[in-house]
């Protein structure tokens, strides 16, 4: 439970490192609840900044890191995972003392260790918001992205208040942009998460190249039949793929962990099919059911039919 009062919080300057999705959606909904005095960026391609000024979603953005997080209270770390621990080794001599410094990677454990070459005068909260969508890049962001999603926070393990008062700003701040926050140890995250979004991903990849490389059914015929279930899959499999390179580098021991669990119930489903076990394939099926009607009575998707899709188009 968060002690920090999220109607009055307000940083001086936010500084945003990596103004792509995440980055840039976080921008606008800090300008739009009126969370910042200041907003600079930085990315480390100049059009990115040229674009993220272009748009209005940072006062002012620079390729150098260090002159971004001159005069920050609010530093978020929002690269691909596999460029944070490089960014928080140039922060640990370039932030301000006193700073707050937030990550937003899809992995923590291997970002939670990175964290250890930061003194402790700067404050490391690491964050997952389970929110995104497909796009890439600072156009792709909008301040909307977090309203009734999860940010899960995986906050280190230092006991000092003025830690404690980080955390809870940080937790006030997701409460500010829409979302509800929840903590855990990043363990547990990064073992969750290769269930909820790393599997399915790979899964997704997967399939989608797989039918690429069948020969006897054409490129047109997927296209043409993709509504049997198949186009639901490319939406995931068009995902950034240097976010998703990291995440499976950065989580190998729980994603293989998930994944050898996985294969062993794709094997039941196999030998099912193979004798025409009726039972075994319908018990399955009614269990996955049940489990999209708890999605849905959570909140966490439209129980439209079609995923809401105008089926028209
Ligand atoms: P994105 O749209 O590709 O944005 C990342 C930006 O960071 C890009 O502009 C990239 O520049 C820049 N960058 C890379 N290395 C950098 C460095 N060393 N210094 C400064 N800028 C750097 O990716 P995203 O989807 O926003 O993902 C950002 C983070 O959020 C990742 O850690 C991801 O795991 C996490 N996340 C993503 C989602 C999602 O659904 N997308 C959801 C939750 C969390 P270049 O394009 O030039 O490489």
């Amino acid at each position: 439970m968060t002690s920090t009062d999220h109607t009055k919080l307000k940083f001086d300057q936010v500084c945003i490192i990596g103004i792509g999705l995440i980055g840039s959606s976080l921008a606008r909904a800090v300008r739009e609840n009126g969370l910042a005095d200041r907003l600079v960026g930085c990315d480390q391609s100049r059009s990115v900044c040229d674009e993220a000024i272009k748009l209005a979603v940072v006062d002012q953005a620079t390729p150098e890191l260090a002159e971004a997080a001159a005069g920050s209270d609010l530093i978020i770390v929002s690269t691909p995972v596999g460029a944070i621990a490089e960014v928080l080794k140039t922060l640990a001599d370039a932030a301000p003392a006193g700073a707050v410094i937030m990550d937003v990677g899809s992995v923590k454990g291997s970002v939670t260790a990175a964290a250890a070459i930061l003194p402790v005068s700067l404050h490391f909260v690491p964050a997952h918001p389970v929110a995104g969508t497909e796009k890439s890049g600072p156009a792709a962001g909008f301040a909307g992205l977090f309203q009734n999603r999860w940010c899960i926070l995986t906050p280190l393990e230092r006991q000092d208040e003025a830690y404690q008062v980080a955390v809870d700003k940080i937790d006030a701040l997701w409460h500010a942009i829409g979302s509800d926050v929840v903590r855990m140890d990043a363990a547990h995250h990064d073992l969750a998460l290769a269930v909820t979004s790393h599997l399915p991903h790979l899964i997704a990849y997967t399939l989608v190249g797989a039918a690429d490389d069948l020969e006897s059914v054409n490129e047109a015929e997927v296209v043409k039949y993709s509504a049997g279930g198949f186009r639901d899959f490319t939406r995931i499999a068009a995902s950034n793929p240097v976010m998703w390179r990291d995440v499976f580098l950065h989580n190998k021991d729980a994603v293989l962990e998930v994944l050898g669990r996985f294969s062993e119930e794709l094997a039941v489903m196999q030998r099912a099919i193979r004798w025409g076990d009726a039972d075994t394939l319908e018990k399955a099926f009614t269990r996955s059911r049940s489990l999209r009607q708890a999605i849905i009575e959570a909140g966490q998707d439209s129980a439209e039919p079609n995923f809401g899709r105008d089926t028209k188009k």
